[in-house]
């Protein structure tokens, strides 16, 4: 959308059936809601919510007749970069452990990305996540031979496609110093860059954060470069944590202590910080992450797809939400999941609090890092919705709305995705890549790997 279009996107929705999570005040306690109303959105906001809204001059109305309207989802750790692994080389040896997981598989694609697969990447990634109703995704980026403005492509990637995206560089000391500076320079880079954009009134489209890959794979000096960044920027540090076993036995073999320990030595465990996976974490893990105000982020699916064993959701912080972790960037997906993987073991109501608790984080997660009412569609909270279809099978109220997103709802549902007040994508909408060159893309990165 030009700035023009946010100026003057004026449009009435008429007759939705509107679900939302918090209230338009920040610090507002979940409190979802289903209510028959109208929206009126004016720029990148709605600016009006009540029944029997009458038009004005110059509004586009709709009326949605009763369909389901709902915040698009957030997604809190994605890996958009891995969006061209499916169909890519197997590993020529069974990866036997985690650290074989990332060395045969992982660490093999993100060193065959050149700048052109990683936008290809980013645009067909946000592609899927768009259609399956994600609207803000928080990325985390590796492409190791091609860091430099990597994640301007991301960016652009992303806006073709017409999401919101934090977006950081995952540094590592993998590739010895002079690797770690070059993603040390693109996290600055953007950074500022992120910094001089002028949101005035508006909802910002894109956020940073200082990505770090994990404990294991960086050094001391390494540590106090991030922290540095941190303060600076006045970001938090996105990292895995404790995603297996690895990372704390690495850490014990270079006579290091636990990684939690070893990021909270370095002042990294702050409000802001976003820690992914939290697998291997004892009681008293949980409980610094708690008191220090950090959000710890569940990839449920990609845990399993990796083997890395069982997060303790049950004795999760306060500050949680979900992630794909560079799945499918499908959230109603990961959430139910996590979900029938707790029942399984049964733990049955506990499964049904938490998954309300890690959803609504998702929004909680999205208004720390943007400063926006995400996961309200009341006066003042930006225009991110999803229109469902009209066919929907099973009434959603109040009273069943979570039952009704763990078993009800689908990414063929939504019929429209709105983001600052502009229709993004309607069904059938051709895709804003080039499907061929990204094939091709894929052919040369695999290529690239197959020679690794
Ligand atoms: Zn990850």
């Amino acid at each position: 959308m030009s700035d023009n279009d946010r100026a003057t996107a004026a449009l009435l929705l008429k007759n939705a059936n509107v679900l939302d999570y918090l209230p338009v005040e920040m610090d507002g306690a979940p409190s979802p809601r289903v209510e028959l109303t109208d929206l009126r959105i004016t720029g990148d906001r709605i600016v009006e919510r009540g029944p029997d809204l009458a038009a004005r001059d110059g509004e586009t109305v709709i009326d949605v007749n009763g369909r389901t309207v709902m915040p698009g989802h957030v997604n809190g750790h994605h890996h958009l970069y891995s969006t061209l692994a499916p169909g890519m080389p197997a590993p020529t040896e069974t990866p036997r452990n985690f650290q074989e997981v990332l060395t045969h598989i992982w660490w093999k694609l993100d060193r065959a990305l050149d700048a052109d697969a990683v936008y290809l990447s980013a645009v067909s990634g946000a592609w899927d996540a768009m259609r399956c109703g994600t609207t803000l995704i928080v990325d985390h980026h590796s492409s190791v031979t091609a860091v430099g403005e990597s994640l301007d492509h991301i960016e652009r990637g992303i806006a073709d496609v017409g999401l919101r995206g934090c977006l950081c560089y995952e540094v590592t000391d993998r590739g010895g110093p002079g690797s770690r500076d070059t993603m040390l320079d693109e996290t600055s880079r953007y950074l500022e860059k992120i910094a001089t954009v002028d949101n005035g009134d508006g909802v910002p489209t894109f956020r940073g954060l200082a990505g770090a890959h994990a404990s294991f794979t960086l050094e001391d000096r390494s540590l106090e470069k991030l922290a540095e960044v941190c303060d600076k920027f006045g970001v938090g540090i996105h990292i895995h944590l404790a995603e297996g076993t690895t990372d704390r036995e690495i850490c014990h073999d270079r006579g290091w202590p636990d990684p939690l320990e070893r990021l909270d030595n370095y002042g990294l465990i702050r409000p802001g910080a976003v820690l992914a996976h939290g697998v291997d974490l004892t009681p008293l893990d949980l409980q610094v992450i708690e008191d220090k105000g950090a959000w710890l982020v569940h990839n449920g699916r990609s845990n399993m797809n990796n083997g890395v064993g069982r997060a303790p959701v049950d004795r999760f912080p306060s500050r949680v939400c979900y992630g794909t972790d560079g799945l499918d960037g499908n959230m109603w997906g990961e959430m139910r999941t996590t979900f029938y993987r707790g029942n399984e073991t049964g733990r049955g109501p506990l499964g049904f609090v938490g998954a309300e608790r890690f959803w609504i984080g998702g929004y909680q997660l999205a208004r720390e890092i943007f400063g926006e009412p995400f996961g309200s569609l009341d006066a003042g909270a930006p225009a991110d919705f999803l229109i469902c279809d009209a066919h929907q099978k099973t009434p959603l109220a109040t009273d069943n709305w979570l039952g009704m997103m763990l078993f009800g709802f689908h990414p063929w549902d939504i019929a429209e995705v709105y983001v600052g007040g502009a229709r993004k994508y309607r069904r059938g909408d051709p895709a804003p890549y080039d499907g061929d060159a990204s094939r091709d893309a894929a052919r040369r990165i695999w290529d690239g790997m197959r020679s690794m």
